[in-house]
């Protein structure tokens, strides 16, 4: 099936859809540099005239959802009516997770929520949703995949069904079993080898099941599902499969990863299997730790996401949560020079010792404690720059992050201008970093706060850019001073020029709307070298200084002011 296509000899065509420049841009990188022809249309009913034109030579539409003059979902909709159109694969961009299903119910066949995030990733769900539409009408009707001899989805489904139906008491146990970037492994060492991986595994999966009961099916490339009795060790039998990949292909690095959904009392087969397609997806890229078993360790981790909200009155109240500190440089100065920081938040658990913000601040932001949070933090943050300025005789400015929920706070800028004032500061002494994805939706309320506070004196920064999904005509628009590019961005300039393409069209944009750029996540010499070639003003990474605590920064903040004079 894949063989046939690896011959296939034209380029695919791929029309992306979308009102933003910047967002068609962003992709056309990324979609050119591997090959694919590319269209583009900026709203539906454009779009809808180069689907009918192009149809037969189309591979895959990219379709935004929000659109001026016809917008994605009814897209969807008129190819869903059309038979000639219906079976052309769509993936949509969306940066609202709640418009997914009903995209999906409209027949959409994937999901890019961040268009800058990974060209590889979105290269390798292209690629995925090509292949399957074009593997879908090669095999439509049997029974059993040919390239492994396993069952196909529908018979393999049913089969579990029936065998469930009758043995509801046997404790049989779904696993799931995906390759690592199989996308990749395809796309660097060619279809035919990546065929004789798959037939390697389903050889292996068939040895395994010959020894007891079980049956197994293969799905979509490299998901292999398997329903077999309860076992006694689940590393091992991963382990199993892992080493037959390592004996079969010495040369390569080929990594599997499972999860598994141990038998439940009532639990029908098809349940089963998507709790053990969430547990191999959360394993997803952790080398590490290949396997994941629903239930024991994914309830551990919801009791420790549970206790850790108990947890937090607690931890304002008796100051585990410490606020350090991050300098940012102008890069463009030399030697670099320290002119502002950022201030982050830690807490230091009694019990379960540092706890990274990356844990806890998600689980604060779904139910409204983080406003609590936060107020604690800007209060520490003030209070820190006003103890320096009163004993070291100067302070640089400090940003400070405001989540979505801050934004929507009424209070918000009486707060604000409360902590200025009483702790004798100005507003250049506190910058605000709002982060993109609160700003995707547009919220014209958000926007006033944010005009409102910028009016008064606050500089802000836009956080993350790039991570979540807006767009150049709505920048340009947006009241803020400073563009903080994802460290995302950063992190494969130096080996890979689809990025470093990235990143200067992030600087002309910032350049072309008069707005300051930080690189974040700076680590190394090299990444430095081109950020200062390329004229972005500031940067904040490791390259520098790790985020440190208060008396820390001190020392840091005097030295650079000693080197200056
Ligand atoms: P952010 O605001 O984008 O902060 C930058 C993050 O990048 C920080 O992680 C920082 O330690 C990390 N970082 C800086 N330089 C480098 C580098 O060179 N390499 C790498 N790998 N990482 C680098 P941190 O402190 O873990 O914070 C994570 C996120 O948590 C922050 O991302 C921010 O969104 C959130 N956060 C932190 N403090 C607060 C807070 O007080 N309030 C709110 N609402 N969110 C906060
Ligand atoms: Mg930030
Ligand atoms: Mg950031």
């Amino acid at each position: 099936m894949m063989t046939d296509m690896a011959q296939r000899p034209q380029p695919r065509l791929v029309l992306v859809v979308d009102d933003q420049e910047i967002n068609r841009d962003a992709l056309g990188i990324i979609l050119e540099e591997k090959g694919y022809e590319t269209l583009y249309a900026e709203n539906g009913e454009e779009a809808l005239s180069a689907i009918r034109k192009h149809r037969g030579e189309l591979s895959l539409v990219m379709l935004d959802l929000m659109m001026p003059v016809k917008n994605g979902f009814e897209v969807l909709d008129e190819m869903q009516a059309e038979s000639r159109l219906r079976k052309i694969p769509v993936i949509v961009l969306t940066a609202d997770k709640s418009a997914e299903l009903l995209a999906l119910q409209k027949g959409a066949a994937d999901f890019i929520t961040k268009p800058f995030d990974m060209p590889e990733i979105i290269l390798a769900r292209v690629e995925r949703i090509i292949e399957l539409s074009e593997g879908r009408r090669l095999i439509s009707a049997a029974e059993q995949d040919q390239l492994t001899g396993l069952y196909t989805r529908n018979f393999f489904y049913e089969y579990a069904e029936n065998f469930w139906k009758f043995h509801p008491d046997r404790h049989l146990d779904a696993l799931a079993l995906n390759i690592e970037q199989f996308h990749v492994l395809n796309a660097v060492n060619g279809y035919e080898f990546g065929d004789r991986v798959l037939r390697t595994l389903g050889e292996e999966i068939r040895a395994f099941l010959a020894e007891r009961e079980g049956i197994a099916g293969r799905f979509d490339a490299d998901a292999f599902e398997i329903y077999c009795p309860e076992q006694p060790d689940y590393a091992a039998v991963l382990g199993r499969f892992q080493e037959r990949l390592n004996s079969a292909f010495k040369n390569v690095d080929i990594r599997l990863r499972m999860g598994v959904m141990p038998w439940q009392a009532g639990v029908e087969p098809i349940r089963l299997f998507d709790r053990a397609r969430v547990a191999c997806a959360m394993v997803r890229g952790n080398y590490q730790h290949p396997l994941m078993i629903h239930d024991e360790e994914m309830r551990k981790k919801e009791l420790l996401n549970q206790r850790l909200l108990n947890d937090l009155n607690a931890a304002i109240e008796e100051e585990q949560l410490r606020v350090y500190f991050q300098p940012k440089y102008d890069i463009q100065r030399d030697p670099p020079r320290m002119v502002s920081a950022e201030a982050l938040v830690r807490w230091v658990h009694p019990e379960l010792g540092m706890i990274s913000p990356g844990v806890f601040i998600p689980l604060l932001e779904g139910n409204g404690l983080i406003t609590r949070l936060d107020h604690f933090v800007w209060r520490k943050t003030a209070e820190q720059i006003a103890s320096w300025r009163k004993r070291c005789g100067f302070a640089v400015p400090v940003s400070v992050n405001l989540s979505r929920a801050d934004v929507f706070d009424r209070s918000l800028e009486e707060r604000l201008t409360r902590l200025i004032q009483e702790n004798g500061l100005t507003f250049r002494d506190l910058k605000l970093e709002v982060t993109e994805s609160a700003y995707t939706d547009n919220a014209r309320e958000l926007l006033d706060t944010v005009r409102s506070l910028r009016e008064k004196g606050f500089e802000i920064e836009m956080d993350d850019f790039g991570s979540g999904y807006s767009s150049l005509n709505m920048l340009s628009e947006m009241p803020i001073d400073v563009l903080k590019m994802d460290m995302k961005f950063i992190r494969n300039i130096e080996q890979k020029k689809t990025d470093r393409q990235l990143v200067r069209l992030v600087l002309d944009i910032a350049r072309s709307l008069k707005l300051r750029v930080v690189a974040e996540g700076v680590e190394t010499e090299g990444q430095l070298a081109f950020l200062k070639k390329r004229g972005c003003d500031l940067v904040q990474g490791y390259y520098f200084s790790r985020p440190l605590p208060a008396e820390e920064f001190e020392k840091l903040m005097m030295r650079e002011k000693e080197e200056e004079t």
